[in-house]
């Protein structure tokens, strides 16, 4: 449709008012969190962990809560709308029914952007609860990157990454910064190491891969609730953590035979005995063949 100069004009007028008006109203501020449990207060070894711990149905109540901290200390802060992704073992550990009714929940594998699952560029900021430091790392609870039965190391670009470092860059290819990050003193300071300074909540102190001096449960609250309340107030200062595309990924295996079979893919070349090396276009194909890479099996049902 064709409309006459004035017409144009007028309707480009219409829509500047409109831009004004509108951006003085409600400010978006969309917030994405990845929990994880390695790094939830008190957690130290697996019986915490997994469905077979005689711990595990207590501290999803302690993951639940400390999620639903962050949530109430980010709407409080101006959060107008929150995801939370949830991103430990089964993807199925958050206590939906003592969630509150107006946030979304991101469930279960595999997907294709992993632990941020949920993120786009529409988002202000994610935030991570309960992390841990990586596989790298020679200290932290539970120290692992995705795998701690399979993975010896995952770097992008030659760096290596723990999980809030891929998480941080698959956020960065959508210009989204991490601004918080809950977890262990290891955790912590690994991720502020590689992500600046972002807000960090030391919930234990790791006197090893199974065991720390921890927090209780309500201090650690109190603590989370003034950290992400203070990364909300400083969100325009973080910046998203870019990695140069393409990606090349290193990965690492404990054992032999992934580094071997994946390496019949004309996509991947075997670097060493026990490593491959896969090139993305982005940080988006690059998770897809992560998650492929932890994922696939023939016995996939359904
Ligand atoms: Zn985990």
């Amino acid at each position: 449709m064709r409309l006459p100069l004035t017409g144009i004009c007028f309707a480009i007028f219409l829509t500047a008012v409109f831009a004004v008006t509108g951006s003085s109203q409600v400010k978006r501020m969309k917030i994405l969190i990845s929990a994880d449990m390695e790094g939830v207060v008190g957690v130290v070894t697996g019986e915490q962990l997994s469905p077979q711990g005689f711990e595990y149905q207590r501290f999803r109540e302690f993951m639940t809560q400390e999620v639903n901290t962050a949530i109430e200390a980010a709407f409080a802060a101006g959060a107008t709308e929150i995801v939370v992704a949830d991103s430990h073992g089964n993807g199925q550990n958050l206590l939906i029914e003592k969630l509150p009714k107006n946030i979304t929940l991101v469930r279960s594998w595999p997907r294709p952007l992993m632990m941020v699952q949920g993120v786009d560029e529409t988002f202000a900021g994610v935030i991570f609860i309960g992390y841990h430091s990586g596989t790298t790392n020679s200290t932290g609870v539970r120290a692992h990157t995705m795998s701690s039965a399979t993975l010896a190391d995952v770097q992008l670009n030659g760096v290596s990454v723990p999980e809030a470092g891929l998480n941080a860059a698959i956020a960065g290819h959508f210009n989204v910064p991490v601004i918080m990050i809950s977890g262990d003193d290891a955790a912590v300071k690994e991720a502020t190491d590689l992500l600046g300074n972002i807000e960090g909540a030391v919930v234990k102190w790791n006197y090893g891969f199974h065991s720390a001096r921890t927090l209780m449960p309500e201090a650690a609250n109190d603590l989370i609730r003034e950290k992400v309340k203070r990364a909300i107030g400083r969100i325009s200062e973080f910046k998203p953590y870019k990695v140069a595309p393409p990606i090349r990924l290193d990965v690492r295996f404990k054992n032999y035979r992934p580094a071997e079979v994946l390496s019949y893919l004309s996509i991947v070349e075997r670097t060493d005995a026990h490593s491959i090396r896969f090139q993305g276009r982005d940080m988006i194909e690059t998770a897809k063949f992560i998650e492929f890479m932890m994922h696939y099996e023939p016995g996939l049902t359904p």
